[in-house]
């Protein structure tokens, strides 16, 4: 049965919780163990699939079809364990569960109420795939205190209190402040952050601080002393300058026999870092830079787009240099010339997105890209911005668009080169959706097949001719403009299986000209690029060089 690591936050938000899973994660791999690792998010959203990118950063797509939180792509790319729909709950979803039940009777007429209802239904949530690992991590959302949060504290509480002892611990990232007027580092915070935790029955096994400044020993001394921690898990996390730095940085520092120490293993197996030497180095002895534009819509939020930069830096990883990627707002083209934008980048990258807003634009920087050979990675939207920009500027169908936008409008007015998706294939049934099906759940969503021409770009770059990517698309390129479309230029290299749904596309005469309906970016981990980044970087290279 699985050893349960429960983590949670206090003082601020955005301490890097997410980050600390992660690496602590990947420090378990390293030392021999089986892990996976869960968020609960105490919003009352059931899931993430409609919230806006601009307030809550991108969703995470996981291979059996879910749209999670962007922390499973942390976790996904520091463990390399495939997240499932299972690892990622709110407190929407619970009571959504809940309810559900008690319309169904199954409660037989009691009073439905958060303890014990609410809890059971979390610890039920908790439970699953517990014989599966040998260690599962569960980050609770948010920052102690918060209302929403409370039944998730609750229920870890109760579940560690119900495991045989030793089995479940509880660690708790809190931030030292920096007074410069005094030039000290504050521990209240910290002290009343846990004092908070104990008030509701939890006591943190470890604590991890993150400051700016250095901890000295007498602070440490002093916050384990007030916090009821032991001194040797009381764990200083300094900023670092990227992410991939923060397992070594954390072994570093103790944090993983600190939790070894806390179930009581010992002697604890000896780590092998090899895989976070080589990302380290890699990052380290990069030579060079590229840039590359990302032109989308979402710019002004860096998560947005979190999976797509994380995977950008793994290609610049593979190719040792280091990838500057530089967010271009879309609409900016709408009124301006592309060109003086887009000339200095070596790469031009258009994600996914949803609405027409920005989308001429996107079909712009494609033009831009195909005409002057600047390597063009569309993925999603950017693929089917990319057909559209040669349906009407090569296969002569003017007035081409994406039914997408038609619909937003509530008037025809393109050709529906990219149509409304209604039916395909998943496995070997066949899903069918209406529009009227309302926004959320009606898309395409997880791990599909896709089959590449044998010779194609793709195939070559892939090395392979037989695919699986995740998707999340509701609208789609029509395969009945295919013959056209070829006809001026553009390869349909990749299909569904049955042949029905085009999944890449290259323009023919283009040094590097690709576009995916899916998602490249959600596979992309530090230790293995992504082939279609790792090469769209060493192309980006290979360009800069040449000019
Ligand atoms: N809006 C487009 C669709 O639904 C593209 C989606 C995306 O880029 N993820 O098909």
């Amino acid at each position: 049965m699985a050893r349960y690591i429960f983590i949670t936050g206090g003082v601020v938000s955005s301490l890097g919780k997410g980050l600390a899973s992660a690496a602590l994660g990947a420090l378990l791999q390293a030392r021999g163990y089986t892990v996976r690792l869960r968020k609960l998010d105490p919003y009352l959203n059931v899931d993430p699939g409609t919230m806006s990118p601009f307030e809550h950063g991108e969703v995470f797509v996981t291979d059996d079809g879910a749209e999670t939180d962007l922390d499973l792509g942390h976790y996904e790319r520091f463990t390399g364990v495939s997240a499932r729909q299972t690892d990622s709950v709110s407190s929407g979803r619970i009571y959504s569960n809940v309810l559900e039940k008690e319309r169904r009777g199954d409660y037989l007429g009691k009073t439905i109420q958060v303890i014990p209802h609410v809890t059971n239904e979390i610890k039920d949530f908790l439970r699953i795939g517990q014989d599966e690992v040998d260690f599962m991590l569960c980050e609770i959302g948010g920052t102690v205190g918060d209302i929403e949060g409370l039944p998730f504290f609750e229920a870890i509480r109760q579940f560690g209190q119900e495991r045989p002892r030793g089995q479940c611990i509880f660690m708790h990232l809190t931030l030292l402040p920096y007074l410069a007027a005094s030039g000290e580092l504050k521990t209240k915070p910290t002290q009343h952050s846990v004092k908070e935790l104990r008030s509701i029955g939890l006591q943190p096994d470890v604590l991890v601080c993150r400051s700016e400044h250095p901890i000295p020993e007498k602070e440490i001394a002093k916050i384990a002393l007030f916090c009821n921690v032991r001194p040797e898990a009381v764990i200083p996390a300094y900023d670092l300058k990227s992410i991939y730095e923060a397992p070594m940085a954390y072994h570093r520092a103790g944090l993983d026999q600190a939790v070894l120490d806390a179930f009581g293993i010992a002697p604890a197996p000896r780590p092998n870092l090899a895989r976070w030497q080589d990302v380290m180095d890699r990052m380290t002895h990069a030579e060079g830079e590229v840039r590359v534009a990302v032109v989308g819509k979402y710019t002004q939020l860096e998560d947005a787009y979190k999976s797509i930069a994380e995977a950008l830096t793994h290609g610049g990883m593979a190719n040792r240099v280091r990838v500057r990627a530089e967010w271009v707002d879309s609409e900016t083209f709408e009124r301006e010339d592309p060109a003086p934008y887009l000339e200095g980048f070596h790469a031009i990258l258009v994600p996914g997105g949803f609405g027409e807003r920005g989308t001429e634009g996107m079909i712009r920087a494609a033009q831009f890209a195909r005409e002057k050979k600047v390597p063009y990675l569309g993925i999603c939207l950017g693929m089917q911005m990319a057909v559209i920009e040669t349906a009407r500027n090569l296969a002569g169908l003017t007035d081409a668009g994406s039914e997408e936008f038609d619909h937003e409008a509530g008037q025809k007015r393109f050709t529906p080169v990219v149509y409304h998706l209604k039916e395909w294939v998943q496995g070997n049934h066949v899903v069918a959706r209406k529009l009227s099906d309302g926004k959320g759940g009606t898309m395409r969503l997880g791990a599909y097949t896709a089959l590449l021409a044998s010779g194609s770009h793709v195939a070559q770059i892939y090395g392979t001719t037989e695919i699986e990517e995740r998707h999340r698309h509701r609208y789609e390129v029509d395969g009945a403009y295919r013959e056209k479309l070829e006809a001026a230029g553009l390869v349909f290299a990749g299909m569904s299986p049955d042949g029905r749904l085009p999944e890449t596309v290259e323009v023919k005469d283009h040094p590097w000209y690709i576009g995916v309906q899916f998602h490249p970016e959600l596979k992309s981990k530090p230790f293995a690029p992504h082939p279609l980044f790792a090469d769209f970087v060493r192309a980006a290279v290979e360009g800069a060089r040449l000019v």
